[in-house]
This record gives C-alpha cells, sequence and structure tokens, in this order.
C-alpha cells in the first residue's frame, strides 16, 4: 500500500515536471507517457519511507528521463529487376495517387466566425475531417509512399538524364498513395484563425503542436495538426506506412518555417531582429531533424507564394536564392517543387520548356507538381523532369457534385463534411 501510494506521488511528481518543462495548461491526451522504467529511476532505492518526507528532505530538483526516442526504419519502396520480392508484397507500377492538404483547422468555431472564413472554407479541411479521410483511405488499402520514390534520374541511351518512373513495392492488394501539405509555415493569419501555432519537440522526443485555444489558454496537443495527427495515425497503424514514408511538406519563406520565424527583412537588418532569427533556426533545427528522422520529407513553394505564371524572370531568381538561403539551408536539398496557387511556369508547362523552367531545373527541381482533376502525371522529353497533379481534399471539392465521384476511390465526401462547423454554403451533391 505504501509503496503504491509512494508511485503515485512520484508519478504525479513527474507528471508535473514535465509539464512544467512544457510551460503551460496541457490537455489531457498531451500528456507525454510516463513510462514505468522512467518511474523506476525516480523512486528511491530501497523506497520503505513516506514519499512526502522524503521531498520535503530533499529539494534537489529530479531530473527528467533522457527522452528515449523509438526506433524509425525509412526503406525504399523501388522495386529493380531482379530484385527478391518480399514475402506479401507485390509490384506496382500503375498510378500512384497523390492527395495534398493545407494545415487543417484546429478549432473550426474560430476559423468560419473569423474575417477568413470563405477562404477556409474553399482550401482547408477540419481536423475531424482530415481524421476521417485517413481512416477512409486506409480502410480501402492506401499505403504512403515517398514522393521521391515514384521517379528517378537516369541516363538515356543518348547520354541525357531524363526521369523514368519506378515500379514500386507495396504489400498484396494495396495501393501507393502520396501525402503532400503546402504551407506548413504557420502563417500569422493561420495563428488568428484557429490553427495550431508551431511544431514543437516533446519532453518524450516525440512532434507535438503549440498553440492557444479559443479561450487563449497553451494547448499543447497531438491531435490538433495535421503532422501529428499523422504521426500518430502510422504508430497506431503500422501496416499504412510499411516503408516509414509520411508526407513532403512544402515550405514557403516569408514568415520563416514550422512556426518559427526564421525569415530575413529587408528593411530590419539590425542586429536586434537577426539575434532573434538565429535563436528561431536554432529551435527549428531539432524539429526538422526529427521529422526527417520519422519520414517527412521537404519540398519548396517558392519564398513569397509567388505565381510563377505572372511573375517575370528577376522575380523568380530573386526569390528562389533566398529559398534557398533561407529555407533550402534549414531542410537540405529536394527535387520537389509545388507551384503556388498550382501556377505553371512558362504557360503550359507541360508543352513548353522555357525559360523559368530551364532555371527551376537548374536548382536541382526534378519534380514539379501543380494541383489537378486527378493524379496526372507526365514524363518531359527534352529535360530531365516530371510534371505532375495532385487531388485536393478542401471545402471546394467536399461540396462538389463532381468531386464526390473523383474521390470516391478515396473516401465518400457525404460522410467527411462537416457541415455543422463549416459556413452554409452550396453543397453541389445535395441539389
Ligand atoms: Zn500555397
Amino acid at each position: 500500500m505504501k509503496r503504491t501510494l509512494s508511485l503515485i506521488l512520484v508519478l504525479s511528481m513527474l507528471l508535473a515536471l514535465l509539464c512544467g518543462c512544457m510551460g503551460g495548461t496541457v490537455t489531457e491526451d498531451a500528456l507525454p507517457d510516463a513510462d514505468e522504467p522512467a518511474v523506476d529511476t525516480l523512486a528511491p532505492a530501497g523506497d520503505d519511507t513516506n514519499a512526502q518526507e522524503e521531498t520535503q528532505s530533499d529539494p534537489e530538483p529530479v531530473t527528467p528521463p533522457a527522452p528515449q526516442k523509438a526506433e524509425y526504419t525509412i526503406k525504399s519502396a523501388i522495386y529493380r529487376e531482379g530484385d527478391t520480392i518480399p514475402e506479401g508484397y507485390t509490384t506496382y507500377s500503375g498510378v500512384v495517387e497523390h492527395l495534398f492538404f493545407h494545415p487543417v483547422i484546429a478549432y473550426p468555431e474560430v476559423a468560419f466566425s473569423s474575417y477568413q472564413a470563405e477562404g477556409l472554407d474553399d482550401w482547408m479541411v477540419t481536423v475531424g475531417e482530415y481524421v476521417k479521410i485517413l481512416e477512409s483511405v486506409y480502410e480501402k488499402g492506401f499505403v504512403l509512399v515517398d514522393i521521391n520514390d515514384i521517379w528517378s534520374e537516369e541516363t538515356a541511351e543518348d547520354g541525357t538524364r531524363r526521369m523514368v518512373k519506378n515500379t514500386l513495392l507495396v504489400p498484396e492488394g494495396k495501393r501507393p498513395l502520396v501525402f503532400s501539405y503546402d504551407d506548413v509555415n504557420y502563417y500569422q493569419y493561420m495563428i488568428e484563425t484557429g490553427f495550431t501555432h508551431k511544431l514543437i519537440l516533446g519532453d518524450d522526443g516525440l512532434i507535438w503542436s503549440y498553440g492557444l485555444d479559443p479561450d487563449g489558454k497553451e494547448v499543447i496537443s497531438q491531435d490538433l495538426d495535421a503532422v501529428t495527427i499523422l504521426d500518430k495515425f502510422v504508430r497506431e497503424h503500422p501496416d499504412f506506412s510499411p516503408f516509414g514514408a509520411k508526407g513532403c511538406l512544402s515550405l514557403t519563406g516569408f514568415e520563416g518555417i514550422l512556426g518559427y520565424r526564421t525569415q530575413t527583412d529587408r528593411d530590419n537588418t539590425s542586429a536586434e531582429f537577426e539575434a532573434a532569427r538565429q535563436k528561431e533556426i536554432t529551435a527549428v533545427k531539432p524539429i526538422v531533424e526529427e521529422l526527417k528522422r520519422t519520414g517527412w520529407t521537404f519540398g519548396c513553394h517558392t519564398w513569397g507564394h509567388i505565381n510563377l505564371d505572372r511573375v517575370g524572370m528577376s522575380t523568380i531568381t530573386d526569390d528562389l536564392t533566398r529559398w534557398t538561403e533561407e529555407v533550402g539551408s534549414l531542410i537540405g536539398e529536394t527535387s520537389v517543387i509545388f507551384y503556388p496557387h498550382g501556377a505553371r511556369p512558362d504557360g503550359n508547362d507541360w508543352k513548353n520548356t522555357g525559360e523559368e523552367f530551364r532555371y527551376l531545373h537548374s536548382l536541382g527541381y526534378r519534380v514539379f507538381c501543380s494541383v489537378g482533376i486527378n493524379s496526372f502525371s507526365y514524363i518531359k522529353d527534352d529535360i530531365g523532369a516530371v510534371i505532375c497533379d495532385r487531388l485536393h481534399p478542401d471545402g471546394t471539392t467536399l461540396r462538389s457534385a463532381k468531386s464526390l465521384e473523383r474521390y470516391a476511390q478515396f473516401y465518400d465526401a457525404r460522410e467527411i463534411i462537416d457541415l455543422e462547423s463549416r459556413p452554409v454554403r452550396e453543397v453541389g451533391w445535395m441539389s
């Protein structure tokens, strides 16, 4: 009995300590696991004394256990001729479906009563809708693969470098699926309209989101952000990601990345600004590292979210140089670019290869993603590049009668859309 009591006391001390380190009110689900071994290390040896007395006589702070990161394995899904096909797996050379999301709405009541309500209704899904989509694609037999596994650059017979589509390995009966996420920057306007504020590393070594609830209370959670929700889903359903892939995070740079204000300001070159910026850079690095370690990859969304079809060459070079310096320097090399607004450079980049496209190619981009009505992809034959479209689960497609059919292979929009939370607007499949 005494032992149980002291264990409970030590446990609550440990939890209080962990919450203290996380800095604020924590939702119930947010309490990092206090594993048995951690308690063992904290419990005094041969503990027969009253734990209360023990604490009073020993004010020394207890050191929290070091984060114990679970092993995370990332494997290639690429099948090459002659490879042995693992038991239970088969090869796949069909269309790899590609869905993209924006950050998900954590607090619909805030988002849909804000000045951004219509735009958020058009282009975002809520946390509840997102979870239902994950459950549905999982039930329908999709498995996540890394966008970087779909195509490879190879030397053609004439010596030129060209992209080729890879044959993939998938568990029997499954279909590969890519997820990408645009604008994972935690823009100021999103912070004000019902989204989480940033990704953070918990004392348990896992990625959590930080934000404020509608009452202004700090919330650290894994249930309010697209990244942490998918992390959790894969932990609970490891067969959804047989190769360890998660999604590709598409980043701009004008408000930093992942909720950290790492951007420069050409109007403010003060030492104070730079010092603050360097602090943010230091803070975001371990987040980037942990995301990469657990299957996330990164892509470019331009620094300033520029419309590549409208701005001129000098704006493009200035913007992309800045992206490479301020974002590329933090996330490493990437060969994937996601067009802001879905706007293709050179008018129509799958027919033309103009100056703008060649410039982007010269920076190392090989996979050029837009947005469309299916997971179209096209390998260009005059330059080593792939053009591809992505489908977009959001308010526009959830409400649309045409999209109801297009997205039926992933989910039934009628079961996903949260009409109670969303603004009263037209729903195509209802009329
Ligand atoms: Zn965007």
